[in-house]
């Protein structure tokens, strides 16, 4: 059965979830308050670089599943089911900002009120929101439409990864769906019956633990890649190698080989803001999540800690050097650049008087918006790297994985390689003989 969706907000999950649920034959309306946006959309572009979601996107805009509006109104009287994909940023004390999730569930009750609706409606919460918010909402609305409205509200965590949004929409490894009303249960595995047919899980629970849920698969991430990055140290300390302890621990099935590299730190929209809120939540409800805590502590450190080893490098004082900077995003595949390593380590690099070159496959758009014209901007790796004293590579863009050494050592003039990603092999980069400085693993070449 093919359903009349409304999707609230069309950043990364949003635009995706919208596209996705337009592809299995669902009438959706996408709105979004950024008019800049719907036009870019509605000419059948995507707002974010995101692998195959624009092809999909114009072949549901033509065949007239899929439309763009301004108009929450319009969406609301359209739509039997509402997503909210709104963002949740993080306040200052660290806890998630619902103003946008209780703003528009506010204005959705307010709309079927003046319009008189009578129809049920479910209303969605795909944001990642803290525990408790499903009741939130929900009391928004039976204050606004009384006890025995028609409004359903239920919890539906999304696990999509940039990068792979697309395929992770149309192939979930699970659905989350927190609700009591069997009702809901029942219209939400319709919904998704299609994006399970290779035979993965629907899971149906209550409301807390879907929204709690979320947090503790980003948080469990997380912690995964700080054990790693404060083993790295270790390792360091104690002149081991972080990658072949991974490899070594990583092939025991019950540890599991993802997640385990050591880096500059984790960054992004989803694991830095996750993992503050669940322990700003947690301190609330006096249960201190100790792991979390020490998760959110690692990674701060962890970022540092690379920034020291640039600076050490020079003495602390890096007036006079020209830093080429490879990978902006926080990750590969993407071009999103919240919360990113790469832009502490230009924060830090700007502050202490550095000339930065930077280079990014996607993100070159977005890194403009934050810094203008204090960094120069490059189109190909190579014109990055020209007369800078120091390379320092922050995202694995694959790329960056086989780069021709030779133009390498031409350009970089202290043949320096600061490496956030451990992307070379030790052996080979001593061989070709540069400086070679990465995490949880020997200095290769040091002078
Ligand atoms: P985003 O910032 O990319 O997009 C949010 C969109 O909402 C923007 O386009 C903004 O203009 C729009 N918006 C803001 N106020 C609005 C309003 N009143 N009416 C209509 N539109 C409005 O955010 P995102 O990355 O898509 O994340 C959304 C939520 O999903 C967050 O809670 C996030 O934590 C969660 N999430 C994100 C990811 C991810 O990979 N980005 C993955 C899983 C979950």
């Amino acid at each position: 059965m093919a359903f009349k969706i409304g999707i609230i907000g069309t950043g990364y999950v949003g635009i995706v979830s919208g596209t996705t649920f337009a592809e299995t034959g669902n009438d959706v309306i996408c709105v979004d308050i950024d008019e800049a946006k719907i036009e870019k959309m509605r000419a059948g572009k995507s707002p974010i670089y995101e692998p195959g979601l624009e092809r999909l996107m114009i072949h549901n805009i033509t065949e007239k599943r899929l439309t763009f509006t301004s108009d929450l109104k319009h969406a609301v009287m359209n739509s039997q089911i509402i997503f909210l994909c709104l963002p949740t940023p993080p306040d200052a004390d660290g806890s998630a900002d619902l103003k946008y999730v209780l703003q528009v569930s506010n204005d959705i009750a307010n709309i079927i009120k003046e319009e008189n609706i009578t129809d049920k409606k479910i209303i969605v919460d795909k944001s990642t929101v803290p525990v408790g918010t499903s009741q939130k909402v929900d009391s928004i609305f039976t204050s606004i439409l009384g006890e025995n409205n028609n409004v359903f509200v239920c919890s539906n965590p999304e696990f999509l990864r940039e990068g792979y949004a697309v395929e992770d929409a149309m192939k979930p490894e699970r659905v989350v769906i927190g609700t009591s009303s069997k009702w809901v249960g029942e219209i939400m595995k319709d919904l998704y019956k299609p994006f399970l047919r290779s035979g993965n899980p629907i899971y149906i629970m209550d409301e807390k633990s879907a929204e709690v849920t979320k947090y503790a698969a980003n948080s469990f991430l997380a912690t995964k890649i700080s054990f790693m990055n404060d083993l790295a140290f270790y390792c360091e300390n104690v002149g081991a190698d972080i990658d072949s302890v991974r490899l070594g621990i990583g092939s025991d099935s019950r540890i599991g080989k993802r997640f385990l590299f050591a880096g500059l730190g984790y960054g992004g929209s989803c694991f830095p803001k996750d993992v503050q809120a669940l322990n700003f939540s947690s301190q609330q409800e006096e249960a201190d999540l100790l792991i979390v805590q020490a998760t959110e502590n690692i990674n701060k450190r962890q970022t540092e800690r690379f920034i020291h080893k640039i600076m050490n490098k020079y003495d602390n004082n890096v007036k006079d050097k020209t830093i080429a900077i490879w990978g902006l995003a926080f990750k590969p595949n993407t071009d999103d650049v919240r919360d990113a390593p790469a832009f502490k380590v230009i924060d830090k690099l700007l502050a202490e008087g550095a000339k930065i070159k930077v280079f990014d496959q996607e993100a070159i758009e977005n890194t403009k918006a934050k810094y203008g014209n204090s960094l120069i901007y490059s189109n190909d790796m190579y014109d990055c790297i020209e007369d800078c004293d120091a390379l320092v590579i922050c995202t694995e863009w694959s790329i960056f994985r086989t780069p021709n050494f030779d133009k390498m050592k031409k350009n970089i003039k202290d043949n320096v390689i600061f490496d956030g990603r451990n992307l070379y092999e030790l052996e080979d980069i001593e061989e070709l003989g540069f400086e070679y400085h990465s995490i949880g693993r020997r200095v290769v070449n040091a002078k």
